[in-house]
């Protein structure tokens, strides 16, 4: 089942507090923005997410103000509690066989619907932990509707502040110039594993519309001019707390000049070629695929099938 966020009922603070005594409440425990997670044979089995019941952490934390609601799953009430302030020895008794870990590097071993529920908690756990200032005023705020907002405890401002997600496109461009031989613009951004070939992506700037960053990013790292745009599919990114935002692009231009600072190399590729390209992580081809859980490797698997069914 897929998380029930339950965004009407948990501004009632007496619901809340029913849902925090149920017997199948669970806690995810985050140190700033690592999951505490259990991890036996390294080589052979994925990490497995630990939940904490409810009852146990009572001792850590009583006042609920501290915990961040997530929702409600097929298991019961499910809560996240940022420990990053607490001394190790409180912290002794949940990290005994477990250790903090970040979700960026293990993502994509767990099951998608735990990694989901993950990235959502780490999300809101962390723009808890950076708002706890009043942006306006630089009063404290303090947590309501379980950590999904933050009012300003100075009564003359009384801001309310609530969580924001800053959007990033990620476009995959296509050269349809040869209809027989379609080709897709893939590129290594410096910071990439020295083989990864990806999608182009960057953030929106401020007042631009989401077919202008697309062309603008394209130009930008690639200097490929774009007309087509199309909207493909979305991916939450928190990271620290984006949306990608996936689109398909048609090239208007071929030749390409890499900006030569984020991206280091670019070239085009035929869906064959693709084919060929190794897994993230594996050895094998000259290239390698972006990770499976990733939006990137979605939009160049989606065209691959596309253009050998044709
Ligand atoms: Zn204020």
């Amino acid at each position: 089942m897929i998380l029930d966020r339950a965004s009407e009922s948990r501004k009632d603070r007496r619901w809340l507090e029913q849902q925090w005594m149920r017997q199948q409440c669970r806690v995810f425990m985050l140190q700033y923005d690592k999951s505490l997670m259990r991890w036996g044979n390294r080589d052979a089995e994925p990490p497995q997410v630990v939940h904490i019941p409810g009852a146990e952490i009572a001792s850590l934390n009583e006042n609920l103000e501290q915990f961040v609601f997530l929702g409600l799953d097929d298991s019961g009430p499910l809560f996240a509690l940022d420990v990053s302030a607490y001394h190790d020895d409180a912290l002794e008794t949940y990290v005994s066989d477990n250790e903090f870990v970040d979700l960026r590097d293990v993502g994509w071993l767990l099951d998608s619907q735990q990694a989901a529920q993950l990235a959502y908690a780490r999300g809101l756990v962390f723009w808890n932990r950076n708002h706890r200032y009043c942006g306006i005023c630089g009063s404290p705020t303090s947590s309501e509707n379980g950590g999904h907002m933050r009012r300003c405890s100075n009564r003359s401002c009384a801001r309310m502040h609530f969580p924001r997600t800053d959007p990033a496109v990620i476009m995959l461009v296509e050269d349809c110039s040869d209809p027989a031989k379609p080709r897709c613009l893939l590129a290594r951004n410096s910071r990439f594993p020295s083989r990864m070939m990806s999608t182009l992506a960057g953030f929106v700037d401020p007042l631009e519309s989401l077919e202008e960053t697309v062309t603008r990013e394209v130009f930008e790292e690639c200097g490929i001019r774009v007309g087509e745009v199309e909207y493909q599919a979305s991916q939450p990114w928190p990271f620290p707390s984006s949306i990608m935002l996936g689109f398909r692009a048609k090239a208007m231009t071929t030749e390409i000049a890499v900006d030569g600072v984020e991206i280091e190399e670019a070239y085009w590729f035929e869906a064959e070629q693709l084919q060929e390209f190794g897994e993230w992580g594996d050895d094998k081809g000259q290239f390698c695929l972006p990770r499976r859980d990733s939006i990137a490797r979605y939009l160049v698997s989606s065209w691959v099938d596309e253009v050998l069914h044709r």
